[in-house]
């Protein structure tokens, strides 16, 4: 599901207390920087440290969000002016379990950390006072315990729309992607517009698509690229294609249910995209879903069978993909029959052998 920091409840932005310019800046950094990750909305930091919030500002134009960070802040007026509750985070306090249920409960709330002796006036204007054990360690661990705690371990649910760059995860190495078109609420939208590659990653990124699912994507997006290049058939657009096969599963944004093919087919409508990719969307999973089974799996009673060749290939391509390795189609069918689903399996063979047919190829020469 796709989750902004803005959507976390209750909202928290930090004070950071004791920073020292000249022997903070990497520590201070690091507590910003968790900030922003756990899903924090912004920073004060007491001491005016330009160099620094100039590094958080670029971590958040390349990384995205709207994480704000301020610096030269008088702590005493931060405090006492802030419209919500205080946690202050020390070694002294009481532990989190006892009241973390009760935090939550707050509207707004204003974590304090400090660097080194944090004075004794912060203890009495904290609503709460917040130990992570009571034994001594850093403000950037006590901070990512608490924020992990008071969100339920969502920071992993996160998704920072604007992003110049995306990681994807891997077992091994590094799979960064690049994105260069504005975000999604700036981009300029044509109506019915076919997306550049670009545009099309930063559709997913900034819907909230999770960055498995984009990994997934592109590889299903990879692999109609090669069905293009080495096929003859001049039945494709591949410029459709491949944009379907990026934007397919866009409504992963929102669910990862068997809705989720209409969902993305909503949401490319609203951003006014071409109507053969809402299609293609709407029609992708297995080998297309009967009108019979729409009712039964509780989706609008219709057809969702994939008609054009661009949604017959995103269907089947899909169902060669396992995450996002490719697989022989034995796979799902296998997969299918586990679950009961015969006929899904039989149809996903049909529309292979269809497919290889019209377009003189074999899918396994692919894997
Ligand atoms: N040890 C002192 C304390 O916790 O008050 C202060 C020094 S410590 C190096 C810097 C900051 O780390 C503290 O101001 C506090 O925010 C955080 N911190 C360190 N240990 C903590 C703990 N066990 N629980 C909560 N916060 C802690």
């Amino acid at each position: 599901m796709r989750m902004l920091p803005e959507d976390l409840h209750p909202p928290v932005w930090v004070l950071r207390m004791g920073h020292r310019p000249e022997r903070d800046k990497r520590v201070t950094t690091h507590v910003a920087l968790l900030s922003r990750a756990f899903g924090a909305r912004g920073i004060d930091i007491d001491r005016r440290d330009e160099k620094l919030e100039g590094g958080i500002r670029s971590v958040v134009e390349r990384f995205g969000g709207d994480f704000t960070v301020r610096s030269g802040v008088n702590p005493r007026k931060a405090i006492k002016g802030f419209d919500g509750k205080i946690v202050h985070l020390t070694m002294y306090g009481e532990p989190l379990k006892w009241r973390i249920d009760e935090i939550r409960e707050n509207e707004r709330i204003l974590v304090v950390v400090g660097a080194e002796k944090v004075p004794g006036w912060v203890y009495k204007e904290a609503d709460y006072n917040i130990s992570i054990t009571q034994q001594p360690h850093s403000e950037v661990s006590s901070l990512g315990v608490f924020l992990h705690h008071l969100y339920d371990g969502k920071e992993d649910e996160l998704s920072f729309p604007g992003a110049k760059e995306v990681i994807l995860p891997e077992g091994s190495g590094k799979r960064v992607i690049q994105i260069s078109s504005p975000p999604l609420k700036n981009l300029e939208k044509r109506r019915g517009w076919l997306p550049t590659m670009d545009e099309a990653l930063r559709i997913l990124v900034d819907l909230g698509v999770p960055p498995q699912v984009i990994r997934h994507t592109i590889a299903v997006h990879d692999f109609a690229r090669e069905i293009c290049d080495r096929c003859e058939s001049s039945e494709i657009n591949c410029d459709l294609l491949l944009m379907g096969a990026l934007l397919h599963d866009v409504g992963r944004a929102k669910t990862h249910g068997i809705e989720h093919g209409i969902k993305g087919a909503e949401l490319l409508k609203k951003i006014g995209v071409d109507e053969r990719l809402q299609r293609i969307a709407e029609r992708h999973l297995g080998a297309g879903i009967k009108k019979e089974e729409a009712k039964r799996l509780g989706l609008p009673p219709q057809d969702y069978i994939p008609e054009s060749i661009e949604e017959k290939l995103v269907a089947h391509l899909d169902n060669m993909i396992d995450d996002f390795r490719r697989v022989p189609l034995s796979h799902f069918v296998n997969r299918m029959e586990k679950i009961g689903l015969i006929d899904v399996g039989e149809r996903a063979l049909k529309l292979q052998e269809e497919l290889e047919r019209r377009l003189k190829v074999k899918f396994d020469d692919f894997l």
